[in-house]
């Protein structure tokens, strides 16, 4: 009842939910206490939960924040949330998100944006709280959910997570299923916690994760008790730092922090060593040509026909067109046009096999620091706080704001678990976080590096 309250409160302003399921969790609610009445119940039994709208949820609200999904109830479950209702967990509705998850502001959103929780000392404008995932970061941080789940293709839970002062974990690519995942890039894309501490995104993720025959990418390893790790510290650790990660123009702010944060582990124990990941540079524009073109192909299946929104026409050619042209937003157009262009027959070898070819020296780069002993890697987990809602240099320059990727999609391309912690506070109050990243399915080392940190 105090989430539910405090959303009805809130979320006018925030725009955090894009539906709540008040009765549904009031239903949910009772069946856990009566559950944990007889001292039954399971590891999240009556937690309160946000989910991202990317996830299916059987009977309720599922529309990627997109128009052309209107109207579509899913007759099934994501394989994440069903764990998430097995252990216990309570649905309080659907979080706002860029469209598709295709952004780094939620301004992309169908539903308008969403309104950070946090504002600079002495301002009354209103900062985006990060994206794709803005709604579950808001949601956390302003406690109109416990905790929420979150998807990342290149940076959308810990980008957000950095934005609102939460805690978001992008586990190791396999970790989750993504059975029931709206696709956006099916090679990148992954499901994880957004949190209020590094203990409660543990927790959640020991819930999400486990092997899923119907995801082949979902790996079939058992799942940790992750919050069983968070406590082990970190002594003995090697922790790199990436010399190619100290951009130009980096505010001094984060550069002072990243030196914290690395005193901080080393007064625990961890040794930190300089390390080089010599292809990071091309990490972004690798990105950006696999994403838009896995995405011009997952979103080939919204034509009118089997989901959501249908535009009439006078043919099903026209039925089509008309469909996606009012169904689909400015970004998502972009990357369909984008994703077609590079995947068309006579630029695939230039622009996409090429891009797959750096995404293999990226993974190579982080495979040859694991393989000389380091651990885990720490770097800033943003390039700058919380910017404003509709600025102007961002909204007329798309390569600017892709920008924001730059610290967190080389983990995607990769395939590894990275998190991003809060670590401190910028000169105007606004916060600022840390990211570790791990070998692949080594969460804990990051769970217990993140937990000095936070
Ligand atoms: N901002 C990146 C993009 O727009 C990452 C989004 C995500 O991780 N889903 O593609």
């Amino acid at each position: 009842d105090a989430y539910i309250g405090a959303i009805e409160q809130a979320n006018p302003r925030l725009n955090a939910y894009v539906a709540t399921t008040p009765d549904r969790a009031r239903v949910m609610a009772k069946a856990s206490d009566g559950k944990l009445a007889q001292g039954q119940g399971g590891p999240l039994e009556g937690i309160p939960l946000g989910i991202k709208d990317l996830f299916a949820t059987k009977g309720v609200h599922t529309q990627a924040a997109s128009h052309i999904l209107e109207g579509f109830r899913p007759e099934y479950e994501s394989t994440v949330t069903a764990n998430l209702w097995r252990d216990g967990a309570v649905m309080l509705g659907k979080l706002n998100m860029d469209e598709f998850a295709m952004g780094s502001s939620n301004e992309s959103s169908y539903y308008g944006p969403v309104v950070n929780p946090f504002r600079a000392e002495g301002s009354d404008a209103d900062l985006v709280p990060g994206g794709s995932s803005g709604g579950s970061a808001a949601a956390v941080s302003a406690w109109l959910c416990a905790a929420a789940t979150a998807t990342d293709t290149g940076g959308s839970i810990r980008q957000p997570a950095a934005f609102t002062g939460t805690v978001g974990m992008k586990p190791t690519y396999g970790r989750c299923s993504r059975w029931g995942v709206v696709a956006y890039a099916s090679s990148l894309d992954q499901a994880g916690p957004i949190a209020r501490t590094v203990e409660d995104a543990a927790i959640m993720l020991t819930s999400m994760a486990g092997f899923d025959s119907r995801d082949s990418t979902s790996v079939d390893l058992a799942v940790p008790d992750f919050a069983a790790a968070v406590e082990r510290g970190v002594k003995g650790l090697t922790i790199g730092v990436p010399r190619e990660y100290r951009m130009e123009g980096m505010p001094a702010e984060i550069e002072k922090l990243w030196a914290d944060g690395l005193e901080w582990l080393k007064a625990e124990g961890a040794v930190v060593r300089d390390i080089s990941l010599p292809h990071t540079k091309y990490a972004l524009p690798a990105y950006y040509v696999v994403s838009p073109a896995e995405a011009s192909s997952n979103l080939a299946r919204f034509d009118g026909v089997k989901y959501g929104l249908r535009v009439t026409g006078k043919d099903i050619t026209d039925m089509y067109e008309l469909t996606r042209a009012a169904g689909f937003g400015r970004e998502v157009k972009r990357r369909i046009m984008i994703g077609t262009y590079v995947l068309s027959a006579g630029y695939y070898d230039a622009y996409y096999v090429k891009a797959q070819k750096v995404r293999t020296l990226i993974k190579k780069d982080f495979e040859d620091v694991f393989n000389e002993g380091v651990d885990a890697i720490l770097t800033p987990a943003t390039p700058s706080a919380a910017f404003e809602i509709g600025d102007e240099a961002l909204a007329s320059d798309p390569v600017a704001m892709y920008l924001n990727d730059i610290f967190t999609v080389t983990v995607n391309m990769a395939g590894l678990p990275g998190i991003a912690v809060p670590a401190g506070k910028d000169g105007r109050g606004l916060p600022l976080a840390l990211q570790l990243i791990g070998k692949p399915f080594d969460e804990e080392t990051l769970f217990a590096a993140a937990r000095i940190i936070e």
